[in-house]
């Protein structure tokens, strides 16, 4: 489904396609850190349809505990999440669920990540698969 989103205050807008009820959950500590709360909902979308449309994210690129380094694109004025991606020729962008403006009809999640770091409050989300590490 076609999506759009943008950041807080409104200077970046972007559209993508998504795949529905495809969200992937992740309690990992960097998106613990990065989102400052206990966890990252995520969708992956194909690099041949996500296209900015207004506005330049600043890019912080994050090293993660296993060497591998992300592209994290954010707005420099607000701060609002806008993706992350491989650094060199992304095939796909990971979009934050709750900035797109379609995160409603966006079905559910199918998969929880790095689950054994899941803050012990956080409900477990049934019929999501669940995997203790990095997939
Ligand atoms: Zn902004
Ligand atoms: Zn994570």
């Amino acid at each position: 489904m076609k999506v759009d989103g943008q950041c807080h205050c409104g200077a970046i807008t972007y559209e993508a396609e998504v795949e529905p009820d495809t969200i992937q959950v992740c309690y990992c500590a960097d998106c613990q850190r990065l989102s400052g709360t206990a966890f990252r909902a995520n969708v992956f979308a194909p690099a041949e349809h996500f296209r900015l449309l207004t506005g330049e994210p600043r890019k912080y690129i994050k090293t993660g505990s296993s060497g591998a380094k992300r592209v994290h694109a954010f707005c420099g004025d607000c701060g609002g999440p806008v993706y992350s991606s491989a650094v060199e020729q992304p095939k796909s962008y990971t979009l934050r669920v709750g900035a797109l403006n379609q995160r409603h009809e966006l079905g559910r999640p199918r998969r929880q990540i790095w689950v054994k770091r899941r803050l012990a409050w956080v409900p477990r989300i049934e019929a999501a698969e669940e995997i203790d590490g990095q997939p």
